[in-house]
């Protein structure tokens, strides 16, 4: 609590329930000094996205349109952290709406990157990798709809794991693109990872796309060694153009390496690397625009009290007002690609590449156990540096959004430093399902 009061000017927060969490960890203590058995989460302390619902508590993603609105409900993936007697310590800045890659589009302003605080933490999911990074709380949920948890805490040398698509239930996150949204988990080291994941996954009858398959004991499975794991490394990506020359390689070389660890590293041939940053932002701006049509100033948050509005200018001067720019930008975006006479040129197209990327990956799982890639293309970039780009900035999701339109899960671990200073690590995925075997590679990665 004193950790984050001092550390204010990170802007991590949106609100730290100061108060709350001293008495929720008073009467836990009272619970476990009385001999009663204890929650799996018993007094973590935990930071939650400004995008997951925690009843009676302000939720926003970080957007004046949704200014004053209470959840009026939890979160399933939060009410089985409150089961197992964690602690919320608050709620953590991100990009509106989730949309973003350097936490820059916040209505709260920016949150800065612990490490060096002129550059970005990265995005969307900015505070929650800070809250962590900074040693303001253990763990911390974010979502990924694009590379949202991976990516920033890339930026900020933690851990970031995204499950396959429907491991968690969404049932209480903020919809941005429903098909690819996945909450996520920030930690320091696996076994929290795993653990997380364990009190969180399984089906929920809230949630029709949330998985019934059974969910493993995560953090028991890690003591299971990962040994002759069948890896494969995408060439294209380490030696995608856009990539920073002295990460591309040092990944490399570290790749390689791993045959060294009893594993058997092959290269890939993927083919489809320059479609998947156009096919995802045609598709998760289509289903942002459907999905953020609620928001229309009758039913939640800020609204536009001017009287005499018509209905129709009603709606437009709320959205106008209550949206920031990039959110705009991307509604009309997927109002585009989704009206007549461009449906099908866009959507569609966009909806096969989809499937084509799918049946590669599947095609790809059955010779590999692992995919390896870099997170990122460079390390955290300055403040305000791509802010006047939005196409430089969409083009840095090349090696995140693969996992969020095949479904499967992906992890980021940091092992190297830049010359910047900044950390930086790399990206590994499993086939849908398979989180255990990911999560006990990347503990081996991880040198636990
Ligand atoms: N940076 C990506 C985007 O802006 C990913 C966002 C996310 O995962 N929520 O859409």
């Amino acid at each position: 609590m004193q950790q984050a009061e001092a550390k204010k000017h990170l802007n991590a927060f949106v609100e730290v329930f100061a108060e709350e969490a001293l008495q929720k960890a008073r009467a836990l203590d009272e619970k476990r000094k009385s001999g009663q058995p204890t929650g799996k989460l018993h007094g973590v302390v935990i930071g939650l996205k400004d995008v997951l619902c925690y009843k009676g508590h302000k939720v926003t993603a970080a957007s004046h349109i949704l200014n004053g609105f209470t959840a009026t409900y939890n979160a399933t993936a939060v009410q089985r952290l409150l089961d197992e007697e964690a602690i919320i310590i608050g709620t953590c800045n991100c990009d509106e709406f989730a949309m973003g890659s350097s936490n820059e589009n916040s209505f709260y302003g920016n949150t800065l990157n612990a490490l060096d605080e002129s550059r970005v933490p990265g995005g969307s999911s900015g505070g929650s990798a800070v809250a962590v990074q900074a040693g303001l709380c253990m763990v911390s949920l974010g979502s990924d709809t694009g590379g949202s948890v991976r990516q920033p805490a890339d930026f900020c040398g933690i851990i970031g794991f995204k499950p396959g698509y429907g491991r968690i239930s969404r049932y209480g996150l903020i919809a941005y693109g429903s098909s690819f949204d996945q909450i996520g988990i920030f930690a320091k080291n696996i076994p929290d990872t795993a653990l997380l994941l364990e009190v969180m996954a399984g089906p929920d009858a809230y949630d029709s796309t949330a998985s019934e398959a059974p969910v493993p004991s995560y953090s028991a499975g890690l003591q299971e060694k990962a040994n002759g794991l069948r890896i494969g490394y995408l060439t294209e990506a380490l030696e995608h153009p856009g990539l920073d020359p002295e990460m591309a390689g040092v990944i490399s070389c570290w790749v390689k390496d791993l045959n060294a660890r009893g594993h058997d590293v092959q290269p890939i041939d993927f083919g489809l690397i320059d479609y998947i940053v156009p096919t995802y932002y045609i598709l998760s701006t289509a289903e942002a625009s459907s999905n953020l049509s609620r928001f229309d100033g009758v039913r939640y948050g800020y609204r536009d009290h001017r009287p005499g509005l018509e209905l129709t200018d009603f709606y437009k001067e709320t959205r106008s007002a209550g949206f920031g720019k990039e959110v705009k930008r991307r509604i009309l975006l997927g109002t585009f690609v989704l009206s007549t006479g461009y449906f099908d040129a866009y959507f569609t197209q966009a909806q096969k590449v989809r499937r084509q990327l799918f049946d590669k990956t599947q095609l790809i799982f059955k010779d590999f156990d692992i995919i390896l890639l870099p997170t990122v293309p460079s390390p955290a970039f300055k403040i305000g540096e791509k802010t006047d780009d939005p196409i430089a900035m969409y083009l840095a999701d090349i090696y995140t959004v693969y996992a969020n339109l095949t479904g499967i899960p992906a992890i980021s671990i940091p092992l190297f430093t830049h010359s910047s200073g900044m950390p930086f690590g790399v990206q590994a995925m499993s086939n849908q399902l398979s989180e255990l075997s990911l999560l006990r590679f990347a503990h081996q990665l991880a040198g636990e």
